[in-house]
């Protein structure tokens, strides 16, 4: 049995640890500090580390978090992000095994060139660093909407019951874009206030991770891949035309979130 544990890091991003047994995992480490509190808190040490990219904000605690566990740590590796930590560069998408959990890398390039998601079958989670979030996406920094475009089309292939963790909560942010962009659509506009009541987070309370399923019924982006979309009173094709035309509207929405690299 897998679980699942939701660690609030620097403003606005999470670490994940994955606990089978006596094995710990973590999913990307902002900052080694709340990690290592809840590990010793429940008195157990990581087996292994992975990186979904070489974002500061996603590796800055790796060096304290090797100095306390000394475990392999997985990472992308491109020329202009190293990640000098790294014991095992992730090349392949062939799965990783760490004590009796498997983990499959998914190439997910259009953040940057050397980001990659990590599917647990088992679990039937997704870690999707800063390629999805909810209500939205990652901006396109170093790579292009096709590349983006074609990463997201990946989660088509994934069952609908499979749910993801982000690097970051923008919920509320990426709200506020969607109310703006479905005000002309009832159904949309309904789906989303659904998806809002469903999956409101508060303060003080846990994580609460949503499946694929509901994610592409209201997130623009997801909508994208396959959906037609009113923007500005035009009805447009689905395509990386449109996904394109999204994330520049984003870009330039004025309750955008804190840049996130
Ligand atoms: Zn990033």
């Amino acid at each position: 049995m897998v679980t699942i544990h939701t660690i609030a890091c620097l403003k606005d991003n999470f670490a994940y640890i994955v606990e089978k047994g006596n094995t710990c995992l973590c999913i990307d480490v902002p900052e080694a500090e709340p990690i290592i509190r809840f590990l010793l808190q429940r008195g157990k040490k990581l087996q292994g580390i992975l990186i979904t990219h070489g974002h500061w904000d996603h590796i800055e605690g790796l060096e304290d978090i090797y100095a306390a566990y000394n475990c392999p740590i997985y990472a992308p590796q491109h020329p202009n992000y190293l990640i000098p930590q790294t014991t095992h560069p992730i090349q392949s998408a062939d799965p990783i095994s760490i004590g009796g959990i498997t983990i499959e890398p998914l190439f997910t390039p259009g953040h940057m060139p050397a980001h990659w998601n990590f599917f647990i079958r088992e679990a039937e989670a997704l870690f999707t660093g800063d390629l999805l979030f909810r209500l939205g996406c990652g901006r396109i920094l170093d790579g292009t909407p096709q590349d983006f475009f074609n990463s997201l089309m990946r989660y088509t292939a994934l069952a609908p019951q499979t749910r993801f963790y982000p690097g970051h909560e923008y919920t509320r942010a990426n709200s506020y874009f969607c109310e703006k962009l479905y005000q002309h659509d009832p159904s949309l506009s309904e789906k989303l206030k659904t998806y809002l009541e469903k999956h409101s987070r508060r303060e003080g309370e846990g994580f609460e991770a949503v499946t694929l399923r509901d994610e592409f019924e209201v997130n623009p982006f997801l909508l994208s891949l396959d959906n037609k979309l009113w923007i500005s009173g035009k009805r447009e094709d689905p395509g990386v035309s449109l996904f394109r035309t999204l994330r520049i509207l984003k870009d330039s929405f004025s309750n955008k979130p804190r840049q996130s690299l």
